[in-house]
């Protein structure tokens, strides 16, 4: 009998974890943590509801650490298996657990879930795949990664299972996240025709997205805005991808790709600093594997540094970081963490927000009660580092480069399947996990459900 438990991720983005079990072997799909509620603290220091010493091998679709920031935990409480990714995960992998760590240790309420060397030795039994391999785990699995357009090395996975009672092999695929597609840099999402089960995200699953041709627009007119009135221009950013598409639209505003030939100094001149190490990793990382971009970028990759332009620099030592308090204006400055919960953000935000003739675009989500939040809302004044500081900074917004695919997109890649037995939504919160999936029976007439957190199913 082979079985899928839910153990996270179900009714829920994050916290992703599946357990599947033939008999003859158990693995697991994701092994993420639970972030941004109440309970998430409580949630990820649980023992898993396996005994993870038991685990055969793990398949993790992309680096967000939802997805893969218990892995560390699992390895510290005995799994001893491979652990399978593309290779861009792999290496934004060991990025972010680092910096997981390295947050956690500087959390003084609580002892660490993992150390240093549980990350390394996670990355020990890290193997990088290439997509479009079929990878023979042994007799009883084997799997595939298709592009899932999310973040640089995102997979969609196909896996089949041998049923030992039955002698068939089980067709299951899960979308991992899938992206927002098309996206400046990455390619399109694939679809899959066969399947007897189906895994689909519902980050998105009740939400449409705005427009996105004219994110470029609102971007280039905040840089030449700043650069008329010679003010700062704040943009805080996720160190994966959403900083990669914005350098890359940079590169093309101050180098004019896209136009009539290079013409450099199109909108004027400009310092722009990427003053975040985690995103500087991350954009090395990027240069690292052009193979994966879409078309249209991998061509430009080839005549042009895509992520350089003149007057940009990276900040990643702290004197570097500092000098840009001093350097002259107009700039733009970049850097983490995307809604001000933390990193040299704060730094900027507590030197330029109280002159308006800066501005702040925010290129992302804010939630509730975050700084980012309260900036965008026009809170003032507000508090940073312990401090009183005005907010009238101008304040500016751009919907366009979300990473993940909204609830059309999502329904669109259910209907590339030809007839799954069942659809299984996941990684959405509970209201929209069920549009998803009501839209999926209404629009597609497919049986799909929404799985209880450790509900076990059977695959037959
Ligand atoms: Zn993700």
């Amino acid at each position: 009998m082979v079985t899928i438990q839910f153990c996270g991720g179900a009714q829920s983005v994050t916290g992703g974890n599946y357990l599947i079990n033939n008999g003859n072997i158990k693995f697991l799909i994701e092994c993420g943590l639970l972030q941004g509620k109440a309970e998430a603290d409580e949630w990820n220091y649980q023992p898993f509801p396996y005994d993870p010493a038991e685990v055969k091998f793990l398949i993790a679709t992309h680096a967000h650490i939802d997805h893969i920031g218990r892995i560390p935990k699992a390895v510290k409480d005995g799994f001893l298996g491979d652990i399978y990714s593309t290779h861009p995960t792999k290496d934004f992998s060991e990025v972010s657990l680092l910096d997981t760590v390295h947050i956690m240790e500087s959390d003084n309420r609580r002892l660490p879930l993992f150390d240093q060397a549980d990350v390394h030795q996670s990355m020990k039994q890290w193997k990088g795949v290439e997509y479009g391999d079929i990878i023979e785990v042994d007799q009883n699995v084997s799997f595939r990664f298709q592009d899932a357009g999310h973040i640089l090395g995102s997979a969609v996975t196909e896996v089949w299972i041998l049923d030992p009672e039955t002698g068939k092999r089980i067709k299951l695929v899960t979308s991992g996240d899938l992206g927002n597609t098309p996206s400046v840099l990455l390619r399109n999402y694939d679809y899959v025709k066969e399947a007897d089960y189906v895994m689909v995200e519902a980050a998105y699953g009740d939400r449409i997205h705005e427009q996105t041709d004219i994110r470029k627009d609102i971007l280039r007119q905040a840089v030449r805005d700043i650069i008329e009135r010679k003010g700062v221009l704040i943009i805080p950013t996720f160190s994966i991808e959403r900083t990669q598409d914005i350098l890359y639209e940079l590169n093309d505003i101050v180098e004019n790709h896209s136009g009539e030939g290079k013409i450099l100094g199109r909108v004027g001149k400009i310092d722009v600093y990427l003053d975040s190490p985690l995103a500087i990793k991350s954009t090395e990382i990027h240069e690292k594997y052009p193979q994966y971009y879409n078309p249209e970028a991998r061509k430009l990759a080839k005549e042009d540094d895509v992520f350089d332009f003149p007057f940009f620099q990276m900040t990643a030592d702290r004197n570097s970081s500092m000098a840009i308090n001093t350097a002259p204006q107009p700039k733009l400055i970049m850097a983490g963490s995307g809604m001000s919960t933390g990193g040299r953000i704060l730094y900027h935000e507590q030197k330029y927000l109280s002159d308006p003739n800066n501005m702040i675009l925010f290129v992302g989500y804010q939630a509730p009660h975050t700084l980012g939040r309260r900036i965008l809302d026009g809170e003032s004044p507000v508090r940073i580092h312990g401090k009183d500081v005005e907010n009238k900074i101008e304040v500016r917004k751009v919907d366009g480069y979300s990473a993940h695919a909204d609830q059309n997109m999502l329904l669109d890649w259910v209907s590339g399947f030809e007839s799954p037995k069942k659809v299984f939504v996941i990684q959405g919160e509970t209201d929209a996990s069920f549009a998803l999936a009501n839209r999926i029976i209404s629009d597609l007439e497919y049986e799909a459900i929404v799985p209880e957190e450790n509900q076990i199913i059977h695959l037959s």
